[in-house]
């Protein structure tokens, strides 16, 4: 991946199980679950989904007994397919009771989430944050600190607030819900590190579902303090809507250095495809140039030049096939990920494009020769011709991708 100009903000790092948050690391990509956590099949099998399409971290919803008596068996059974992603358990109300009641459910989860507006109310609320702390300690565990828009913290909002209207120069609504919520944090951390948490076991994020209270948010996190930053539009919503509101917050912050772990948080079209949000992630980073995560696929938008659907079927394919091999390609070619390869519909800029990506196929125009002429490496290779363009091209990709990324003198 070429140098990317971004200077990080500097955060202390954190080690969620063998996956390290904030420092020097690259930007972390986490997904959450949607299954019940008690079942336990239903939710290894789709936390092994979203670790196979690319999830570092999966976070699941520990929120009965009957979920957290399903942890280490979840988290055995992901071992013994071979899927050694961290597990994250996201807490609320009863946390403090399950992790106590639950050893070996507090032992199996790399992670805690916690959010301070959810940990009860009035006197309790301190003692059960502190035993939730107290049980991250015990186990050598992480913390993310969570502060949501919708569950802030009512005593900390009704105190803020009433300063706010009683000062002299009052903030607006907005500004004031923004203070509130990072006050809500940084607090909730300083209390976690004075009962003892290290400052290299914390997380915070601030999520809103608004881009731009989500934006000035985290520039005020990032300027007060220095924990590792999780980034995330809460309820981003379906389909295209929340794929361009998450990318239009999280692409601002990511370019002023701020966010170490994502979550893309996409509502799913029923019977989707959960994994979407992964793959979501990890294009906002690779697009950014942040991280490299699977060869990218360089269409052009078609035109009038293209009236037949084979151009575009052609580049759905390659890109569905690339997908498909990834899981494979990654162990066995090392560095395939920072492959280009050019779909083009026609030969006006086609053969340019292709020029400049690793491998590149231009289709035949509407009126223009039957061929396709595809280049290598910025050189013309060969011109297909015929039905079996499509499988040529492929074989084609499939050979360059053994010799240049294979690991012993070009061969597979
Ligand atoms: S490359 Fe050709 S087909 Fe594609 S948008 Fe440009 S002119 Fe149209």
């Amino acid at each position: 991946m070429s140098g990317s100009p971004i200077q990080r903000h500097k955060t202390v790092a954190v080690k969620v199980g063998h996956v390290t948050v904030g420092g020097d690391a690259p930007v972390v990509v986490q997904s959450m679950t949607n299954t019940d956590t008690a079942d336990i099949k239903a939710t290894v099998d789709q936390v092994a989904a979203l670790a196979r399409a690319g999830s570092e971290l999966v976070r699941i919803t520990v929120n009965s007994e009957e979920a957290a008596a399903a942890v280490a068996a979840i988290r055995e059974g992901l071992d013994a397919r071979g899927v050694d992603v961290p597990l994250v358990g996201d807490f609320h109300f009863n946390g403090h009771r399950l992790l106590t009641q639950y050893p070996e459910c507090a032992q199996a989860l790399a992670k805690y989430r916690i959010n301070p507006g959810n940990v009860g109310s009035g006197e309790k609320r301190d003692a059960q944050f502190a035993a939730m702390i107290e049980t991250a300690i015990a186990n050598g565990k992480a913390v993310r600190i969570g502060v949501n828009w919708g569950s802030l913290d009512k005593a900390l909002v009704a105190r803020m607030m009433d300063a706010n209207a009683k000062s002299g120069d009052p903030l607006d609504a907005d500004a004031m819900m923004r203070e509130v919520m990072v006050a809500s944090a940084l607090q909730s951390a300083a209390k976690a590190e004075e009962i003892g948490l290290g400052r290299d076991r914390i997380v915070l994020s601030c999520k809103m579902s608004g881009v731009q209270d989500l934006i000035g948010v985290y520039r005020m996190l990032a300027a007060r303090c220095d924990y590792a930053l999780h980034l995330g539009l809460t309820e981003a919503g379906m389909g295209s809507k929340g794929i361009v509101a998450s990318t239009a917050a999280l692409a601002v912050l990511l370019q002023e250095g701020i966010g170490d772990t994502i979550r893309i948080s996409l509502t799913p079209e029923p019977g989707g495809d959960r994994a979407q949000e992964v793959r979501v992630g990890q294009e906002i980073l690779q697009s950014m140039g942040l991280r490299a995560f699977m060869p990218m696929v360089i269409a052009c938008p078609g035109c009038g030049r293209t009236t037949s659907t084979y151009f575009q079927q052609l580049a759905q394919d390659i890109q569905r096939y690339l997908r498909e091999q990834m899981p494979a390609w990654r162990e066995h070619y090392p560095g395939v990920e920072e492959m280009d390869v050019a779909v083009m519909g026609c030969v006006v800029n086609g053969p340019g494009e292709s020029k400049h990506a690793n491998i590149g196929i231009s289709l035949p125009g509407t009126g223009e020769q039957p061929s396709a002429p595809v280049y290598v490496d910025g050189v013309k290779f060969t011109t297909l011709k015929g039905d079996a363009i499509a499988t040529e091209f492929q074989a084609i990709v499939d050979d360059y991708v053994r010799t240049r990324y294979g690991r012993s003198s070009g061969a597979a």
